[in-house]
């Protein structure tokens, strides 16, 4: 009997990122959270598609390209090619680099826009209000933290007062509250969306749509006096990409990944416009925390920022990615120093993983112990099922704690066994229950240290095993 597998198709997105300067750490986190999960669902038989990309247009972008002396479209062209290079560096495996300027993608929003018009969404108004350029976004009263935006720089905020479109958002926001109670929106974890229910049950003002001043846009099609406001277009990337690079079965996603900054436009405004184009809505929303220094806001002024360059310099591409999974903000901001990486790193890797497989393949290279293993992903998460959950449920944090249990009972075994005093068939099974271990740990590994993982395989499943070179070399202080 031939037995039918269902292929599932699992499409993951990053949020596109405003290309007006460097990644950052909370760019790194969010990016290498979701390769991780596409990896995890490649490993375990999914279709995946894991789209990632820069937001182009705005206000913001065009004032830094000018005070850089270029015009728009070079400076974007030029800060495209930089994240990608970036991406590519940390052995990020994105399917699609998505970019707003791509005049397809212009087309789509467009489009789209008709469409909502059409249905009798959009009306002209005026709005008056407070203004974040930083965040290219209106802010309410209850959003701004002694008149400013909680985010950006006090000049970064404005009155203003201008003539544009509004989408009837309140016509849509009671369904998407229930769709979110119900689940049929998945947003986790469960406290990012209790705070976005509580905020459901403010009154619900309009969303203008559209920026008469903003000229580095795309057009507004019945108006060309107007531009698409950014974050509008912007969310329309998920669906758009889908059609520009023939992935249209992958609509609608499997999940949207951000940091809690967006969960507003991701959780209401983003399922309200699909539900007004009557396309379908994504079935799930992860939103994580915000990395701070010991309970201080990275900032420049404040001289605390950490970077991805510092780690990715002193901790290596897969150091850095295992960091990342170990100080996951998965349900609250997490709080990072530069001396907790180190400890991290120190303890987990070069103490932990590291000298676990330098002990056992320096003892297995004294003895001519060959080792076969079908290494199988799935085989290992039936075995551990709170792993398998931690994968599932974006929970990293959880993963990395199984793995320490596992390295720290491979030890403790090992030093109970204590093979060095063993002789023979003995030695040999002693031996042969860690390299097992070993294994098992570097196959659930395989998603967060790809290289690592690899190297761990290629030393163990051979014909005559040899000491390997320490992986992690361990900081001193
Ligand atoms: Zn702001």
């Amino acid at each position: 009997m031939v037995e039918l597998v269902k292929i599932m198709n699992f499409y993951l997105t990053t949020p596109i990122y405003y290309s007006n300067d460097a990644p950052h750490l909370g760019h790194l986190s969010t990016t290498i959270f979701a390769d991780i999960i596409v990896r995890y669902h490649r490993l375990i038989g999914d279709n995946t598609l894991f789209l990632t990309g820069v937001d182009e247009h705005g206000e913001k972008i065009a004032l830094t390209a000018e005070k850089a002396g270029k015009d728009p479209q070079t400076f974007v062209d030029e800060m495209a090619i930089r994240w990608q290079k970036y991406w590519k560096s940390l052995n990020v495996q994105n399917d699609i680099f998505m970019r707003t300027s791509d005049p397809r993608h212009k087309k789509i929003a467009q489009e789209l826009l008709v469409k909502i018009k059409e249905k009798g969404d959009i009306y002209q108004g005026v709005y008056k209000g407070m203004y974040c350029t930083g965040c290219e976004e209106f802010k309410s009263e209850r959003e701004l933290v002694n008149g400013t935006c909680p985010e950006h720089r006090p000049d970064q905020i404005s009155y203003r007062e201008e003539t544009n479109y509004f989408f009837k958002l309140s016509k849509y926001t009671p369904l998407v509250k229930k769709m979110l109670e119900d689940g049929q929106i998945d947003l986790i974890p469960a406290g990012k969306k209790k705070e976005i229910l509580s905020r459901l049950n403010d009154d619900i003002t309009d969303l203008s749509v559209s920026r008469e001043k903003v000229s580095w846009g795309i057009t507004l099609p019945w108006d060309k006096s107007q531009t698409i406001y950014v974050w509008v277009e912007a969310l329309m990337n998920y669906y758009s990409a889908t059609k520009i690079y023939d992935k249209e079965s992958f609509w609608p996603a499997s999940v949207h990944f951000l940091g809690k900054g967006n969960n507003w436009f991701h959780s209401v405004i983003w399922p309200a416009l699909l539900l007004s184009c009557e396309l379908p809505l994504p079935k799930r929303i992860f939103v994580h925390g915000y990395y701070n220094v010991e309970g201080v806001k990275m900032s420049k002024s404040l001289g605390n920022v950490i970077s991805p360059d510092d780690l990715v310099g002193k901790f290596g591409v897969d150091g850095t990615r295992y960091l990342m999974c170990a100080s996951e903000p998965y349900f609250e901001d997490f709080s990072v120093s530069k001396k907790w990486f180190d400890e991290v790193y120190n303890n987990d890797l070069a103490n932990g993983l590291g000298n676990l497989v330098s002990r056992v393949s320096k003892m297995a290279s004294e003895l001519n112990i060959s080792h076969k293993s079908d290494n199988d992903f799935n085989a290992v998460l039936e075995k551990y099922l709170d792993i398998k959950k931690g994968f599932e449920e974006y929970n990293l944090l959880s993963v990395v704690e199984k793995v320490r249990e596992l390295i720290t009972a491979t030890n403790e075994k090992l030093n109970k066994d204590e093979p060095w005093k063993l002789k023979g068939k003995e030695k040999e099974k002693s031996l042969k229950q860690a390299i097992d271990k070993i294994l098992e740990i570097s196959l659930i590994l395989t998603p967060v240290m790809p290289a690592t993982a690899k190297n761990i395989m290629d030393a163990f499943c051979r014909e005559k095993i040899t000491a390997t070179k320490p992986l992690f070399v361990r900081l001193v202080s």
